[in-house]
C-alpha cells in the first residue's frame, strides 16, 4: 500500500465527496460518474467508513448499510451519566502518533488532538498488593536478577520483547509470517519471554497492565500477535481527539455524500451469484434486499458467523471466521468530586494484578475538579464482570479500586459500565490469535471471496487498532478499483 499517496489525497478526497449527492429512491449515494459499479458495504465502522470514502471518491455508487444508528462501531464515547461535560472512551482510546490513517482521517475532519507524552506511560504497576514505582533507575520488586533490576521496566521490555521485534520483517508484504517466524506462533508471549530469559518475577511484572490485554492473557496468546503489534512501533506519543474519539467517525459519515448510510439497516444474509453480489437486511420491521456489483463485509467475525450466506464461503474462510477468538472486554468507570489520585503520581494508566488489570484516568486532561477512573478488564476477569449486573460492577470494581487507590469511597459520586461481550453488532472486542493459530489466520483473512471482500481491523495487521481498520477499508476498495478496471 502506497501510504504516501494516500496522505497527498487528502484534501482531493474531501473536495469529491463535498461534491457528491444523493441518488433520491434508488437508495445509492453517486461521486463523481462511475462505470456503473454499485458498491455495498456492510458497517460503518472505521473500514466501513474509509472504504466509503475511497470509493465515492473513485466515482462509484456506494451505500452502507448499518445496524446500529450511529457511525462508528467500536470507536464509542460515552458522554452519561458523567458531569461537567467529562467524557469516556468506551472504544478506541487513544492512537499513536505514527498511525498515518487515524491521522490522515483525523486531519481531513479538522479534528484537534490532544497528547499523552511517553513520560506519563508506565510510571507505575499496583502489583503484589503495593505500589511499584517503575521510574526509578533500580527497579523494587523481590525476586528480578540484579540485572533486570538495573535494567529497569523499559530496559527490560527491550531485551526481551522488543529484541525479538527486531527479528520481523514488514508484516504488510504479501505472505506474511514467513516460515522463519513460524516459532514465534508456536509459544505464548509469556514462554517468549521466558525464553529470552525473564525471571519469573520479570514476566509478572511485564504482563501486569498493557501487555495482558489481549485475548485471556500472555500464557495463552500467540507471541507471533504481539510481535507484530510491537514492529509498528513503540507507543511513543498518544494521541485522543478532544471532546471524545467518536467525533472523528462521526465527521467522516457527514463527509460523505448524504443518503450513503441506511442506519437500524441489520444486515441477516449475503447473497452470493455470478456477477453480483446482495445483502438482506432488516430495517423498521421489514425485510429488504439489495444487489450490488461488490460487496466490502467489514463485520466482526463474531457477528459474521452466524448470518447465513449462500452459497457459503469457502472452507478456509469458513474455518477462519468460525474460529477467530475475540478479546472479552468490560470498562468500568467511577466518577469522582476530585482527581485525588494525581498525588500518586499514576500517569495515563497503571497496570495492576488485581481484577481492575488496567486503572485509566479517563478524565486525563479533560478541564474540571471532577474526575473518571476507569478499569480497563479483559479476559476471564471481563466475562466475569459482563455476567453480573451494571450495580454490580460498578460495587465491585469500587471495591478493588479502594485497595489499589484508597480514597475512591469518600470521592465516588456515579459509575458506569461498557461490555463488549455483549453487544450484538461486535460479539466481543478485538481478535486475538491462541498459540498456533496467527500464521494460518493472518495468511489468508483478508482473500476476496469471489465479488465479496474483506475489511475491518481483524483482516489488517494491525488488529485492535483504528488505524487497521481504516487501512483494510481503503485495501478493499482498491481491490475493487482493480476488478471493476
Ligand atoms: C475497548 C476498546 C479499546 C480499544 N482501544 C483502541 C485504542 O486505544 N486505539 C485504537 O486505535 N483502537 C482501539 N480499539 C480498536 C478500534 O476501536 C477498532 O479496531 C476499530 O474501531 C474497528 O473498526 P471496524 O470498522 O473494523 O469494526 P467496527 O467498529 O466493529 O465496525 C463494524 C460495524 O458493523 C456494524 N454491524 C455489525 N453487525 C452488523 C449487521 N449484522 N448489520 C449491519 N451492521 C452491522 C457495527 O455496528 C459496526 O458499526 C479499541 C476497541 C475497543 C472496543
Amino acid at each position: 500500500m502506497d501510504r504516501r499517496k494516500f496522505l497527498k489525497g487528502g484534501a482531493a478526497a474531501a473536495a469529491a465527496l463535498s461534491a457528491g449527492r444523493a441518488l433520491a429512491g434508488m437508495g445509492w449515494s453517486q461521486g463523481r460518474p462511475a462505470a456503473g459499479s454499485r458498491v455495498v458495504i456492510l458497517g460503518a465502522g472505521m473500514a466501513g467508513l474509509s472504504a466509503a470514502h475511497e470509493l465515492v471518491n473513485h466515482g462509484f455508487n456506494v451505500l452502507i448499510l448499518e445496524g446500529r444508528t450511529r457511525p462508528g462501531g467500536r470507536v464509542y464515547t460515552l458522554r452519561e451519566p458523567f458531569s461537567d461535560g467529562l467524557h469516556a472512551e468506551a472504544g478506541a482510546v487513544f492512537s499513536p502518533a505514527n498511525h498515518e490513517h487515524t491521522m490522515h482521517f483525523a486531519q481531513l475532519c479538522g479534528m484537534k488532538l490532544h497528547s499523552v507524552p511517553p513520560r506519563d506511560l508506565f510510571l507505575a504497576s499496583w502489583v503484589r498488593s503495593r505500589m511499584v514505582r517503575l521510574d526509578q533507575s533500580a527497579l523494587d520488586f523481590g525476586g528480578l536478577t540484579p540485572e533486570e533490576r538495573r535494567l529497569g521496566f523499559g530496559g527490560m521490555l527491550e531485551r526481551y520483547f522488543y529484541s525479538a521485534v527486531n527479528e520481523l520483517t514488514d508484516p504488510i508484504s504479501l505472505g506474511w509470517p514467513p516460515p522463519a517466524l513460524k516459532k514465534y506462533d508456536d509459544m505464548s508471549f509469556a514462554d517468549l519471554l521466558r525464553s529470552r530469559g525473564a525471571s519469573s518475577a520479570a514476566v509478572e511484572l511485564l504482563s501486569a497492565g498493557y501487555l495482558s490485554m489481549w485475548g485471556d492473557g500472555v500464557e495463552k496468546v500467540s507471541a507471533l500477535g504481539l510481535l507484530r503489534d510491537g514492529w509498528f512501533g513503540r507507543n511513543d506519543f498518544l494521541c485522543q481527539i478532544e471532546g471524545g474519539n467518536d467525533r472523528l467517525p462521526h465527521a467522516m459519515a457527514k463527509l460523505l455524500p448524504a443518503g450513503t448510510i441506511r442506519y437500524g439497516a441489520r444486515v441477516i444474509r449475503i447473497e452470493r451469484a455470478p456477477g453480483a453480489v446482495s445483502a438482506v437486511y432488516e430495517q423498521d420491521g421489514s425485510r429488504h434486499r439489495i444487489a450490488a456489483d461488490h460487496m466490502v463485509c467489514t463485520l466482526p467475525f463474531g457477528v459474521l458467523r452466524d448470518l447465513e450466506v449462500t452459497p457459503p464461503f469457502s472452507p478456509p474462510k469458513h474455518k477462519i471466521i468460525r474460529e477467530m477468538p475475540y478479546t472479552s472486554v468490560a470498562l468500568v468507570y467511577l466518577q469522582t468530586r476530585r482527581r485525588y489520585w494525581k498525588e500518586k503520581q499514576i500517569g495515563f494508566w497503571m497496570g495492576t494484578d488485581t481484577p481492575l488489570m488496567t486503572v485509566i484516568d479517563a478524565s486525563y486532561k479533560q478541564p474540571g475538579t471532577r474526575g473518571i477512573l476507569e478499569a480497563y478488564v479483559t479476559g476471564q476477569q471481563a466475562r466475569a464482570l459482563t455476567a453480573m449486573s451494571p450495580e454490580q460492577r460498578v460495587d465491585s470494581v469500587r471495591r478493588h479500586m479502594q485497595q489499589v487507590l484508597p480514597g475512591i469511597d469518600a470521592e465516588f459520586e456515579t459509575g458506569a459500565s461498557k461490555t463488549w461481550d455483549d453487544d450484538e453488532f461486535t460479539r466481543g472486542d478485538y481478535c486475538w490469535y491462541k498459540v498456533g493459530q496467527s500464521a494460518e489466520i493472518m495468511r489468508t483473512v483478508a482473500v476476496p471471496e469471489g465479488r465479496v471482500h474483506f475489511a475491518g481491523d481483524h483482516t489488517s495487521a494491525m488488529p485492535g487498532w483504528m488505524n487497521g481498520a481504516l487501512g483494510s477499508g481503503r485495501r478493499a476498495a482498491l481491490e475493487i478499483q482493480r476488478s471493476a478496471a
